[in-house]
């Protein structure tokens, strides 16, 4: 590849700050809160215009779907921003479990009031470009936006921009599942106009179970024990439409599952469109699944006109604001989490809250319909080899079946919490990250209200 030299520059350095979170999603937003709420000075930077990740910019609204009775679930921050939602108007019920899906686009507000109650400063609009490195120790970040290329400087540096961004660009060691084995890429969209009665009449007439989750050519592990449950799944309406000639045959991947439905018609959360074989690090597959999937989107919505009782006079409300990701790099950490962890209620001695016995991904729907759960180590989120970095969200370490399980957007608020609590601790007693008295965290996270064993 031909390749150029750029120039040596100065770069302004714009802040100064004791814990600098970078990436705002349900990883980032909790550790940012976290961390403030710790008494660390925190600033909250994202490249795109609101906060929230995958809950707002790409429209997943499903924070809670996998709580049924006897589910013991996590407490804490990513409990907040459920109940935070109820109370501001931005959630409906959700209609598989006793939880509320959350509105995607009307929590892009209730972030901005969290974040301001939390007194955190806000950076939107700046992507971080590169990491501030000395001698193995993170000092800060490079952003690009607008106004050029600029410096921030942060005592302690949280990644949680879902892609390790910051822990791959300062040399730590992460991995990617090889691309053909990756989970898919969808666009999501909400559609309106939907009679809400004769859609829920159909839904009943015609229920379907997490059984149907299977296709021709795919299969799905389960315990058993969800096969007969409900689920809020689509998929005769595709089936004609491929009968018919609308859809081609070769796309019977567009199937799956619809989130909620609100009074006013708003049929929201479509997780209809899977497109395997993307690397979300690789630009040029960022491009051909927008594109891709965005037709594919088109044809779904004129199958459910077509073909779905209520969904007659439907049109599309909107796209998500950019490609859903699902599966990118994790790092290579302290320690990296197990399938027999997450399957078999692993406990730690440094963990930092739990999460019920909920596996989703890589074919694999296990539902915490009992009390079961695992507990979530603190050093799963401590990458090798670089100092004052800790890396939180979807993107810590652990192998395939244990990312089925914390890549979900209520774990990720509980592993944010942790790290936000110990990057806090970690300036206040002047050790690295990788040192912090983790009895002093665990203290600090029960009074925040998080469970940890
Ligand atoms: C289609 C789809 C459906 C899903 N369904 C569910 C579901 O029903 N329930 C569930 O719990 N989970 C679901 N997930 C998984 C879940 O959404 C993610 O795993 C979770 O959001 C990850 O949280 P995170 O905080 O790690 O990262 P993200 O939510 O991805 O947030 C990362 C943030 O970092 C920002 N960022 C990235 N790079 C940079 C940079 N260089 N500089 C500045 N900012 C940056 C991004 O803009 C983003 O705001 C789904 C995912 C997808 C894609």
């Amino acid at each position: 590849m031909d390749m150029i030299n750029e120039a040596a520059r100065e770069t302004p350095i714009i802040r100064k700050t004791d814990v600098l979170v970078v990436g705002s999603g349900p990883g980032g937003l909790a550790a940012a809160i976290a961390a403030s709420r710790a008494g660390a000075e925190t600033t909250l930077l994202e490249r795109y215009g609101c906060f929230g990740g995958n809950l707002t910019q790409v429209g997943v609204e499903g924070f809670a779907w996998y709580r049924h009775d006897q589910t013991v679930d996590s407490q804490g921050i990513g409990i907040e921003f459920e109940e935070r939602a109820k109370s501001m108007g931005a959630a409906n019920p959700e209609p598989q479990s006793n939880s509320h899906a959350i509105d995607g686009e009307a929590f892009k507000y209730v972030a901005d009031v969290l974040v301001e109650e939390a007194n955190i400063t806000p950076m939107l609009h700046r992507t971080m470009v590169a990491p501030i490195m000395e001698k193995g120790v993170i000092k800060g970040v490079i952003v690009e936006s607008k106004a050029g290329r600029e410096a921030i400087l942060a005592k302690r540096i949280i990644d949680a921009t879902g892609d390790a961004d910051i822990a791959y660009r300062a040399g730590a060691v992460v991995h990617k599942t090889p691309v053909e084995d990756m989970m898919a890429a969808s666009v999501m969209f909400s559609i309106n106009g939907v009679d809400k009665k004769r859609f829920i009449e159909d839904v009943k007439a015609n229920p379907h179970s997490y059984s149907d989750w299977c296709g021709p050519d795919w299969s799905m592990e389960t315990s058993g024990k969800e096969d007969a449950l409900f689920s809020p799944y689509l998929k005769k309406p595709f089936e004609r439409a491929i009968a018919s000639g609308l859809i081609p045959k070769n796309l019977n991947t567009i199937t799956g599952t619809w989130g909620a439905i609100s009074e006013q018609g708003d049929l929201s959360y479509l997780n209809l469109v899977h497109l395997a074989g993307l690397d979300a690090t690789n630009p040029d597959h960022l491009t051909k699944g927008e594109m891709e999937g965005r037709r594919q989107a088109m044809l779904a919505i004129e199958a459910l006109k077509q073909f779905n009782p209520g969904c007659e006079n439907a049109k599309l409300r909107n796209f998500g604001m950019t490609l859903g990701v699902r599966d990118t790099r994790k790092i290579d950490a302290i320690y990296n989490m197990t399938a027999e962890d997450v399957r078999n209620q692993g406990k730690f001695e440094d963990s930092i809250g739990i999460f019920p016995e909920f596996i989703d991904g890589y074919g694999i729907l296990i539902l915490p319909t009992t009390g079961r759960y695992f507990q979530l180590p603190y050093r799963a989120m401590l990458p090798k080899g670089v100092k004052h970095l800790l890396v939180t969200g979807r993107s810590v370490g652990g192998d395939r079946d244990s990312h089925a399980a914390v890549r979900n957007m209520m774990c990720c608020a509980v592993n944010g919490q942790g790290a936000g609590v110990a990057a806090a601790i970690s300036i206040q007693t002047n050790v690295d990250v990788a040192d912090v008295d983790i009895s002093k965290v665990q203290r600090i996270l029960l009074l925040q209200g998080a469970r940890i064993n």
